[in-house]
């Protein structure tokens, strides 16, 4: 595939199908080049494809010098609204010079689109109070997508979007300390390769739970349309349920979880039963074998899911309990084991120094779930070293969860909390939100993101902003917090120096060929939907981004090309990141 891959994100989505077809014949390029290039949507208007919410603030950038612009009604091209453009502000992250066109007033529930005179039309987007919903049924059902050891089926509404029943059988691989059989069927395939690991699936599950635990009043009812829709457990509980069971599956009987479930190496671009490479359980190589922040992550989802799931199933509720105290425990005998790829080795490693962080979080949660003393005094004893990670530029990842475990312990005031621990997470978390929006309020393209941050997986960070701002608005509701966690959604959404919506098939102009096998394997013209791209990354970590011009300004070192795994790759950690943002801004 790659090598026939071109750009075709120009063309407007009724061309794709012939372009694609063009690729293969290429004496008919220049006939649908032609017979489609008769639209001017314009990219230097951004904008959210997806929509602003009704009595949100409604603003759009243009980044070619103008002075006045016009939102239409797209039914009949009616103008119902025009203005002129804010001056023009330099983006140091893009070198972009950007206006801002505020079309806040307008609270007509309708679709529309913006025109500049002189430079061309926006894509379509709506205004209206659910603007986000369809979005976010999108994201959640990406990771049904990802479920591995079952057959999946998108169904009639993406007809042919599906694969068979994949990795049915594992082993233990030398370095787990056992030999033979182990099957360990389920999880969800991690990102764009057919790994299942530990440590991601211990930030992505946590986040969904936590978005299930604040925002479960609007998230319970949604139907995600997945095989267990209609059991009486929410949706987003039983797709979560998905991964967790694996995760339990990966606790030995010792307390400690194994690091990893993979092939040695990664496939190539096929379907996920294609993929016959045996699906080993991988250790550290020598005594204990699991590794601890494996260990811990493990400790504090079960901890989150024995709280959550209580109210729909008590025997799993409990048996979450039971997983998260002993391996709890095991984190106790062996505090800092840590995992590097064994020789031999050569997928995904998550491989992380310190585990005290994970250890913190789960004790957080496991504190949070049982009131119990012992958790507590970890957490009080330990707590104070992590505050500034509050304050830090992107202050959580899959390798960085001390926020997760600060954030809970302030979430849910337990009667027997420490009082002085309680106020300085309360304060290091509204003081490091505060800071980010007053950030933002000078980056003209409204982002949280601070110079550096244009690296691997930058649109998962952006998202990150917007949990932390959902958070501390939780704890202390603040109407700035919660449009700053909008206006970083907007710019996933298609509010960018590219103007795309970075997620798969939403929006009219969404990229197209995201570092994801079932997408690049399979027949269909456009990719699985619903999928969060990596996004800009200056670190270049791949051939593609490396051929781009040497020049580029961060914000700019993309491309929507197959073969740029270090910007165009999806991943189920911000992809729960995407999924607690939507749930965020739809309560
Ligand atoms: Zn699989």
């Amino acid at each position: 595939m790659q090598g026939f891959s071109r750009d075709f994100s120009m063309y407007p989505p009724c061309c794709h199908l012939l372009m694609k077809l063009a690729q293969f014949f290429p004496i008919l390029v220049v006939w649908p080049a032609l017979a489609c290039g008769q639209t001017n949507h314009s990219t230097s208007i951004k904008l959210d494809q997806v929509g602003y919410p009704t009595n949100a603030p409604k603003i759009a950038l243009i980044s070619v010098p103008a002075r006045t612009f016009q939102v239409k009604r797209s039914s009949d091209n009616v103008v119902v609204f025009e203005d002129t453009l804010s001056p023009g502000a330099t983006d140091p992250n893009s070198g972009d010079v950007v206006q801002a066109a505020d079309f806040t007033v307008l609270r007509t529930v309708g679709t529309y689109y913006l025109e500049v005179p002189g430079t061309g039309r926006s894509w379509d987007f709506p205004i209206g109070p659910e603007v986000f919903s369809r979005a976010y049924y999108l994201a959640m059902r990406a990771f049904y997508g990802q479920r591995c050891g079952t057959a999946v089926d998108l169904g009639p509404e993406f007809p042919l979007y599906k694969h068979a029943a994949c990795h049915l059988e594992g082993r233990f691989h030398a370095s787990s300390g056992r030999q033979g059989r182990r099957d360990n069927v389920g999880g969800w395939h991690d990102a764009g390769d057919y790994g299942r690991y530990m440590v991601n699936s211990g930030i992505a599950t946590g986040t969904l739970l936590w978005a299930f635990e604040m925002f479960g009043s609007k998230l319970k009812g949604i139907k995600l349309n997945i095989p267990e829709s209609g059991n009486g457990t929410p949706d987003i509980l039983n797709e979560a349920r998905w991964n967790l069971e694996w995760m339990l599956e990966m606790q030995d009987e010792d307390g400690g979880a194994w690091h990893k479930q993979t092939s040695e190496r990664f496939c190539d671009f096929i379907l996920p039963e294609d993929d016959h490479l045996p699906s080993e359980v991988i250790g550290t190589g020598k005594l204990p074998y699991k590794s601890t922040c494996a260990t811990a992550d493990l400790a504090a989802v079960a901890a989150i899911a024995a709280r959550v799931y209580q109210p729909f199933d008590k025997n799993f509720a409990a048996r979450n309990l039971h997983a998260a105290s002993a391996a709890w425990a095991w984190t106790e005998r062996f505090p800092n084991v840590i995992f590097r790829n064994p020789p031999g080795i050569s997928t995904g490693e998550y491989g992380d120094s310190d585990c005290g962080d994970e250890r913190l979080w789960a004790a957080a949660e496991l504190w949070r779930t049982t009131g119990e003393a012992e958790y507590n005094r970890y957490f009080v004893d330990h707590y104070a070293q992590y505050l500034p990670a509050l304050g830090a530029l992107s202050a959580e990842s899959w390798g960085a969860v001390a926020p997760m475990g600060l954030w809970s312990y302030a979430l849910e005031a337990r009667s027997q909390a420490d009082s002085q621990a309680l106020a300085a997470v309360r304060e290091a978390a509204l003081t490091a939100a505060h800071a980010t929006v007053g950030r933002m309020r000078h980056n003209p393209y409204h982002i949280s993101l601070g110079e550096g941050d244009f690296r691997w997986g930058s649109n998962g960070l952006v998202a990150n902003y917007g949990m932390e701002l959902l958070v501390a608005n939780a704890l202390s509701p603040d109407h700035a917090n919660l449009e700053a966690a909008l206006d970083n959604l907007h710019y996933l959404l298609g509010r960018n120096t590219f103007s795309i919506s970075w997620v798969t098939q939403v929006g009219e102009h969404p990229f197209r060929h995201p570092h994801h096998r079932p997408s690049g394997a399979d027949k269909n013209p456009e990719p699985w939907p619903g999928l969060l791209s990596g996004g800009p990354n200056a670190g270049r970590q791949d051939p593609v981004l490396r051929a781009l011009p040497a020049d580029l300004p961060p914000a700019k070192v993309y491309s929507d090309d197959q073969g740029s795994y270090a910007s165009n790759e999806v991943c189920i950690n911000w992809q729960a990141m995407l999924v607690f943002l939507l749930a965020g801004v739809m309560q």
